[in-house]
């Protein structure tokens, strides 16, 4: 039998924000394709979760700052999904935050190769292949609040690999708009997830940070993923080319 619902590939879904907005995905009717980095069971528990929601799930294996694999994973998920009508492009690291003097060549690099790089291998894949799909189209590219802050002293470079994400949001919007695909981005704020604790090594920051956030509390992955399903929701047929910080008014 085959199945009617919509096909969401989501990159970075085996963790934190990715595995909130599968799971959510799921459950609003969408049939899941995770892609995941590394081998730790996340992944299985994701699907897990969205077939227990009723979803077709699948999990594929790659790294986004490899266009190879990039294109296979989109190959591996239309494989047992059928055709892709939405993306959403997530995975993305910080790297150990300081000062840009004193940042190594690799933590610059890793993060411009998988949150710039990587997001233009799956951009332009999705390009190339939900012309070809039925129904409504979108892509949501995960970006961050630091895009317009800066981070300074913080992460400099991780806030102008976000800045690129606001660019390919803007040009993609228009590129796609006259295929009938709508390009959106989501930008959170401080969210409670892994990338988070890796990156907060200084125990006393987010009591330090939080005075920063009016409405005085870290995000969860789960209001992220709200404003996801929201942007690749009918709901939202005439918006395109928007940002929406999920940030509690930082
Ligand atoms: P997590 O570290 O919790 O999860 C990251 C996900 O991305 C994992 O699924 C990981 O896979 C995957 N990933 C990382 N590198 C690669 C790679 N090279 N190839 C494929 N997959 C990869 O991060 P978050 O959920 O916090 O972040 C998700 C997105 O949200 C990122 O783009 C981040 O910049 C953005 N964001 C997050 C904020 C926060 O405070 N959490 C704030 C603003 C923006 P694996 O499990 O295999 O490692």
């Amino acid at each position: 039998m085959t199945s009617h619902r919509p096909v969401v590939l989501i990159t970075g879904g085996s963790r934190g924000i990715g595995a909130a907005v599968a799971q959510l995905a799921a459950e609003r009717g969408y049939d899941v394709a995770i892609t995941y980095r590394a081998e730790h069971g996340a992944a299985e528990q994701v699907l897990a979760a969205c077939r227990r929601a009723g979803a077709k799930a699948v999990a594929c294996r790659g790294d986004v700052a490899v266009e190879a694999d990039v294109i296979r994973l989109f190959d591996e998920a239309e494989e047992d999904l059928g055709p892709i009508s939405h993306v959403v492009n997530n995975a993305g690291i910080t790297g150990k935050s300081g000062k840009l003097a004193q940042t190594s060549a690799e933590t610059i690099q890793a993060c411009m190769d998988i949150n710039v790089l990587g997001a233009l291998w799956v951009a332009r894949e999705a390009a190339r292949r939900l012309p070809k799909s039925p129904g409504a189209r979108t892509i949501v590219n995960i970006s961050s609040v630091a895009a317009t802050l800066g981070s300074p002293n913080e992460y400099v470079w991780y806030a102008a690999s976000k800045g690129a994400i606001d660019s390919l949001t803007l040009g993609m919007a228009k590129e796609l708009a006259p295929e009938g695909i709508r390009v959106n981005a989501v930008s959170p704020g401080m969210t409670k997830t892994e990338i988070h604790e890796r990156s907060t090594q200084d125990a006393g920051r987010l009591e330090r940070l939080r005075p920063n956030i009016p409405l005085g509390r870290i995000g969860e992955p789960e209001e992220i993923a709200e404003a996801v399903l929201f942007l690749m929701s009918d709901a939202a047929a005439y918006i395109t080319g928007a940002n929406i910080p999920v940030s509690g008014g930082r």
